[in-house]
């Protein structure tokens, strides 16, 4: 390979511009001509895509966003869609993609492989809801920024003697939620693994107020509930004078921690070096420290790891 671009796609993630900047500067290194594509599966299509140059990446890392901005273009599942993009792949003579970003971004990638363009995916996403990798680029920056606004909003609970709902994102996977509530002390957790129904939650409240907490922190993962009404229930039940707070976009931004600014660095140089080595089709994961790579499509249709241990011990602690 000589040329090989790169793009970020589907929601963006703290760390994403570390890995871009690896991926260039490897390249470089390697005697590869690297290409950023901006926004995504979209603007390979539409062939928005330039020869990057070692000052594009200066300073980048330590940004959160996209520098190189993501889309959601769900046309690209239509096959006339990806030959036009391959078309502008070919007119440039890029012959290997990066994509950076989560399952959807993966399938993409993958159907690019099976066009005859090599790839490699690397995991972004904060949900951190791709089976294959122990973490995904971004995980840990959304986690902190979690705790950080519960330790906020605990504040104000435990002053009001309250309870309060805080609602996090993590729809499929509550890795979010249940590594924020072990940081936090949570007494309540309900996430889509380990559901709890509204009359539980209000049990688990009520037990939490008897056991002499002032304030009550209930996390639960986005989707599951009209946080709302579900506050008015619990105080019209309980007596507890409830809050609810949606976490919401902040979750996504920010500046990426170190440890997801290196866990990007090490992946997008990694990424550079298998794409070099012949592979493709493949994701990069980092398993127990050490980085591997696994079929895409394998990667795709993994389960999640059983997290009944951290629930466990979630239990044990709170
Ligand atoms: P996140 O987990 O943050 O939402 P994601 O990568 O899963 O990230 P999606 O919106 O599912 O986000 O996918 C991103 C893009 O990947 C889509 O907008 C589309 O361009 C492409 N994509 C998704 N599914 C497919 C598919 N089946 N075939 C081809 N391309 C796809």
């Amino acid at each position: 390979i000589k040329k090989i671009a790169i793009l970020t796609s589907g929601g963006d993630s703290p760390g994403m511009n570390s890995a871009v900047r690896a991926i260039v500067n490897t390249a470089f290194k390697k005697g590869l001509e690297p290409y950023l594509v901006y926004e995504g599966y979209l603007g390979l299509t539409n062939g928005n895509f330039k020869k990057a140059e070692k000052s594009d990446v200066k300073l980048i890392g330590s940004l959160g966003g996209t520098v190189i901005y993501s889309a959601r273009f769900p046309e690209f599942k239509k096959v006339e869609v990806r030959k036009k993009a391959i078309e502008k792949l070919k007119e440039e003579g890029i012959d290997a993609l990066v994509t950076i970003g989560g399952d959807g971004s993966y399938i993409g990638a993958s159907k690019l492989t099976e066009m005859g363009i090599k790839t490699i995916g690397l995991p972004g996403t904060i949900d951190n809801d791709i089976a294959s990798t122990d973490y995904t680029i971004g995980f840990h920056t959304a986690l902190d920024t979690i705790v950080r606004s519960i330790d906020q909003i605990r504040e104000t609970t435990e002053s009001h003697n309250r309870a309060t709902i805080v609602e996090v994102m993590g729809r499929f996977c509550g890795d979010l939620a249940i590594h924020a509530a072990i940081a936090t002390g949570a007494q309540v957790l309900s996430t889509s693994e380990r559901k709890l129904t509204e009359e539980e939650i209000i049990k688990e409240s009520q037990k939490a107020r008897k056991e002499g907490n002032r304030s009550i922190i209930i996390i639960v993962s986005e989707y599951l509930y009209d946080v709302n009404a579900l506050a008015k229930k619990i105080e019209a039940e309980t007596n507890i004078e409830t809050r609810a707070t949606i976490l919401g976009y902040p979750q996504r931004g920010g500046r990426p921690t170190a440890e997801d600014r290196i866990l990007a660095g090490r992946m997008g140089a990694f990424a550079v070096e298998k794409l070099i080595e012949g592979e493709t089709g493949v994701a990069v994961n980092i398993v127990n420290n050490k980085l591997t790579t696994k079929d895409i499509m394998e990667v795709v249709s993994m389960n999640r790891p059983n997290k009944d241990e951290l629930f466990k011990q979630y239990d044990l602690i709170k």
